[in-house]
């Protein structure tokens, strides 16, 4: 393994932990400089971080639920404190502006508030006198060694959506973060051994395949969440069910806005601009596709983008005058590029070129201009295809009808929004259109982190959606006591019927 870079190791047991494996380089997009290399998990370090979190797990679900919450809570003062070095390593390795890095940190700093909250969100139900002398309660037990697996577009976020309810509600955790921007997650778990959490109960593990695939098969993991590509949360879910675990695999997405006729159309394109080109377009709730609703309408939209693309300011994340920093590696930058040269081959209408754009000082940056498509058709690749970058296709349609119709036929259905002044048909559409989560004049509509987030079709796999409620859920096992104290002495015959109250 070559030596020259810093290595980025595992976090396993409460220490660094390196070895003889694997590595592989993680770049600075914006320079396009090899920067760090990670280690890259084998099944023999997978297996001693889950047997130092089976280890841990006893006495941690045994801790008072008030304990483990005050965990959460002073890991939200640390996060506070840490802000700006964790939004500068996320820049550093993803690309991301400094202003939409901190975005990501406050959404995941408030997942770890909301699991602070456990003492309310445990309690269970009880309920006195089910039956003559007879109590009944439910309570919500906690699994054993929990797992997951988060991608790369929000590599500080994500993780904080899993494993802070994980492991409040009693569980252990090992966290596979993304191998191409790893560094944050590992720094946050860090800051979790600061704040009190015993050595084991969270481990990180870097790694690709061959660690996911180490999770996968140990029969010690008890539940997995998976937030990525389409492909991988299908296989993960998969496989992961076939091994007796509880799986949620959150996948990819095609989100469509629907700007109507009536829209307040300056607004609404400068929510579509946020919404498409912010993070490079690299959010699952990114708008990658408008359905503009009347030539008119499309005419307006198409002219509105052009002009606000113009202003755009394209450069390093590191610079706080830049909106949109560059793609995540040279690898990704050459498939969005694919995607838009074949969206001219398809017959689409590019009206803006992003390809060719130069940022003078990084030159060797993976950086690609916003690129915008009208007249894009139903049948071509870049209507159906995650692009994944700042790649936003026009769609043009007569009615609001078909525009619904639309996004029913997608294959995705994790996002969506309607641009309108008319009640009656965002109330329609939003009560019809078969999609998880849904905006009326607001672009990304990410539920807050006491709402949970999940989309439909193939944008999830599994039943319950991330964080919120539903993670309080995912991350344990109802139980539901009966009990009754006879009084001493008093004997009492065989009852043969069914216990009913009747
Ligand atoms: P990805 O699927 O390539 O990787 C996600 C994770 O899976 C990583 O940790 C990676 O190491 C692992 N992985 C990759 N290939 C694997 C394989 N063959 N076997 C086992 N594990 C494997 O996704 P990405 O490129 O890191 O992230 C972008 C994707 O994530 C997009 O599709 C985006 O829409 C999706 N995403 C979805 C949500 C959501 O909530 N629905 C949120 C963020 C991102």
């Amino acid at each position: 393994m070559p030596q020259d870079l810093p290595i980025i190791g595992h976090w396993i047991d409460g220490k660094t932990v390196t070895g003889p494996h694997r590595s592989q380089e993680v770049w600075n997009p914006a320079t396009g400089k090899a920067e760090k290399r990670v280690l890259l998990a084998d099944k023999a370090t997978v297996q001693a971080a889950v047997a130092s979190a089976e280890k841990a797990y006893p006495a941690w679900r045994a801790t008072p639920t008030l304990k483990r919450a005050r965990v959460m809570s002073k890991l939200k003062n640390l996060l506070e404190m840490h802000a700006e070095k964790i939004a500068g390593l996320l820049t550093a390795e993803h690309g991301k502006v400094a202003g939409d890095a901190m975005g990501e940190l406050q959404r995941g700093i408030e997942n770890v508030e909301y699991a602070s909250y456990a003492t309310e969100l445990l309690k269970g139900e009880h309920s006195r006198n089910v039956g003559p002398g007879i109590d009944s309660w439910s309570e919500l037990q906690p699994l054993g060694v929990t797992a997951g697996i988060t991608p790369f577009n929000f590599p500080a976020m994500v993780p904080l959506w899993m494993w802070p309810m994980a492991v409040v509600c009693g569980n252990a955790f090992v966290l596979k973060p993304s191998e191409r921007d790893p560094s944050s997650a590992l720094f946050i778990a860090q800051l979790a051994l600061e704040a009190g959490l015993p050595p084991g109960i969270l481990n990180v593990v870097n790694g690709d395949k061959e660690s996911v695939d180490a999770l996968l098969d140990d029969p010690r993991v008890q539940a997995l969440s998976f937030v990525g590509s389409t492909p991988i949360a299908e296989y993960i879910y998969t496989r992961g069910c076939a091994n007796g675990k509880r799986v949620q695999a959150l996948g990819g997405a095609k989100n469509h806005a629907v700007v109507m006729p009536d829209a307040d159309i300056e607004n609404a394109v400068r929510a579509l601009m946020g919404a498409a080109y912010g993070s490079c377009g690299e959010r699952c709730m990114a708008i990658p596709l408008v359905v503009a609703v009347g030539d008119a309408t499309a005419d307006k939209v198409v002219a509105g983008l052009k002009a606000e693309i113009a202003k755009m300011k394209v450069g390093p994340g590191t610079d706080a005058k830049n909106d949109m920093g560059p793609l995540v590696t040279r690898q990704h930058f050459e498939k969005v590029k694919g995607y838009v040269d074949q969206g001219v081959a398809e017959g689409a209408t590019l009206v803006v070129d992003g390809r060719g754009i130069k940022v003078p000082g990084h030159e060797e940056g993976f950086f690609l201009g916003a690129c915008l498509f009208d007249h894009v058709k139903p049948n071509m690749v870049v209507y159906k295809e995650e692009i994944f970058g700042p790649v936003l296709g026009v769609v043009r349609v007569k009615t609001l009808e078909e525009a619904m119709r639309l996004i029913d036929a997608h294959e995705y259905g994790n996002g969506t929004c309607i641009f309108t002044r008319d009640g009656e048909a965002a109330r329609y559409f939003t009560d019809h259109i078969l999609v998880g989560m849904v905006g009326v004049n607001v672009p990304l509509p990410v539920p807050v982190a006491y709402h949970s987030f999940g989309g439909w079709k193939r944008s999830l796999f599994g039943d319950l959606h991330a964080y919120g409620p539903d993670a309080v859920r995912f991350y344990t096992k109802r139980k539901t006591i009966t009990q009754r104290w006879p009084s001493a002495g008093v004997r009492e015959g065989a009852i043969y019927s069914f216990p009913s109250t009747k």
